[in-house]
């Protein structure tokens, strides 16, 4: 699944899609895709406690704290529009 293989930018950055377009979100896939994510917040903001959050009620408009953020992002899934 080649197409699927694509990256992103996500305003902090780049990092695969994949994982997003999972739609089983206690998938290891998805799991391990959501740690990836936290991991590569927390190197591209060093001593930043909060972060737009892209999850699906957030919408990347509000900020929350990155741990939270690895929370809604199980809860809510991350916004399509994140993904081009
Ligand atoms: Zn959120």
């Amino acid at each position: 699944m080649t197409s699927y293989e694509v990256v992103v930018i996500v305003g902090l950055g780049i990092i695969s899609r994949r994982w997003i377009q999972n739609p089983n979100r206690c998938a290891d896939e998805y799991l391990d895709g959501i740690e990836d994510f936290i991991e590569f917040a927390r190197t591209h903001n060093p001593g930043a406690t909060r972060i737009r959050c892209p999850c699906g009620m957030c919408n990347n408009t509000l900020w929350e704290t990155i741990e939270n953020v690895g929370f809604h992002l199980v809860m809510n899934g991350m916004i399509e529009t994140y993904s081009i």
